[in-house]
């Protein structure tokens, strides 16, 4: 009878909420910073209207399963490898599809309406986004379809630049074409990250040209198996500083350039986005002296409250008890640290240089953490 109660009640929960329940360990999670929200966002993804795997719908669940805000449908305009089976000469359908879908789930996400200029190198693949009509976007001349895109209103951003089908070295190369989209203000953003790859030479163009640091998804299957959720994985996301949650505000704060992406377990930005959210990510929870471990050995809980594991070195003239100067903070838990701090201390500043963020290449930036002893 107990076990049969037992298992009712197991039951019962399920039962009730009638829709599948999305399990709350993929939802991606990060703090706000001072003055901005910080928006997770995936800004590039495919769908059967080009050459994606599924219909929008799909696409639409998986990002409310991963807690994002926004993301952009951005099928290929010119690469059509379905188009026998599903015609669509309005080229708004996936938009439209996944509107559908995210009204009918009562979702907050926000769903942008983009595509994907497919041309060869240069200037490869770009990705217009918050555009009023796609249709128009398909252009004889790659330069009238940016063009097109501006007239919109369109945030436009360079996709994959170090893709290897496309560049055989892997590596990012700025082409005159390139410098004079930029010029003409029709390209505004660059993809460090795509998918699986990230590019120090893309980061380099970003900060030479003043480009908006962009990390995306490009996912064509599903997201779960292309980034492992099992094994603790995640898709390849932007970060937007927004001073809300609307369209309007992260398409104002990608063309203010407020974005830091978040990548296999990094943070790539620039330094003044970048340092500010980890600094909103780490808080100190206590600090005690234990002095059954000595009377001077500090032991300090420190609280991550975002997904990353931070990997920290530390700068401070002490040293750790049971570490060595590399640490690791576990994502949305608390880390004890051992510090032994020689004499005792009302208060101690501890350095740290964050490994797992880059904000130029092969630069980390540094935080310090103000310890007041309990
Ligand atoms: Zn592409
Ligand atoms: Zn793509």
């Amino acid at each position: 009878m107990k076990s049969l109660l037992t298992a009712l009640f197991v039951l019962i929960p399920l039962f009730l909420a009638g829709q599948p329940q999305h399990h709350s360990a993929h939802k991606i999670s990060f703090p706000d910073v001072p003055g901005y929200r910080t928006l997770k966002v995936d800004l590039h993804m495919h769908t059967v209207f080009s050459d994606g795997s599924v219909w929008p719908d799909i696409r639409v669940e998986e990002a409310v399963r991963d807690g994002l805000d926004a993301i952009a449908v951005t099928d290929h305009l010119e690469y059509q490898p379905h188009q026998d089976d599903i015609p669509h000469p309005d080229r708004n359908r996936s938009f439209d599809i996944a509107v559908q879908t995210g009204t009918g789930l009562d979702s907050t996400l926000i769903i942008i309406r983009g595509s994907e200029i497919t041309r060869k190198l240069p200037p490869g693949h770009a990705n217009a986004i918050f555009l009023n009509d796609v249709n128009p976007i398909v252009q004889d001349s790659v330069v009238d379809a940016y063009r097109e895109a501006a007239r919109q209103g369109a945030f436009t951003f360079w996709n994959h630049p170090a893709w290897v089908g496309q560049q055989k070295d892997g590596m990012a190369h700025l082409s005159d074409l390139h410098r004079e989209l930029i010029e003409e203000g029709l390209l505004h953003g660059i993809e460090v990250v795509n998918m699986h790859d990230y590019s120090e030479e893309a980061l380099q163009i970003a900060l030479d040209n003043n480009l908006t640091i962009l990390g995306t998804s490009d996912i064509h299957g599903l997201t779960d198996w292309e980034f492992e959720h099992d094994h603790f994985g995640h898709r390849p996301i932007t970060l937007v500083f927004a001073t809300e949650k609307s369209a309007g505000a992260i398409h104002e704060a990608l063309t203010a350039g407020r974005t830091a992406v978040w990548f296999r377990n990094t943070l790539i930005g620039l330094e003044r986005y970048v340092t500010p959210l980890i600094e909103a990510s780490l808080s100190i929870a206590s600090a005690t002296y234990d002095y059954e471990r000595g009377r001077s050995v500090l032991a300090i809980e420190i609280e991550n409250n975002s997904d990353v594991e931070y990997i920290l070195r530390s700068e401070s003239e002490f040293t750790f008890h049971r570490t060595a100067d590399v640490v690791t903070i576990a994502p949305r838990a608390k880390t004890t640290l051992h510090l032994k701090t020689v004499d005792q201390l009302e208060r101690v500043q501890l350095p740290f240089t964050v490994l797992n963020a880059v904000t130029a290449p092969q630069t980390h930036p540094r935080i310090t953490l103000d310890v007041t002893v309990n």
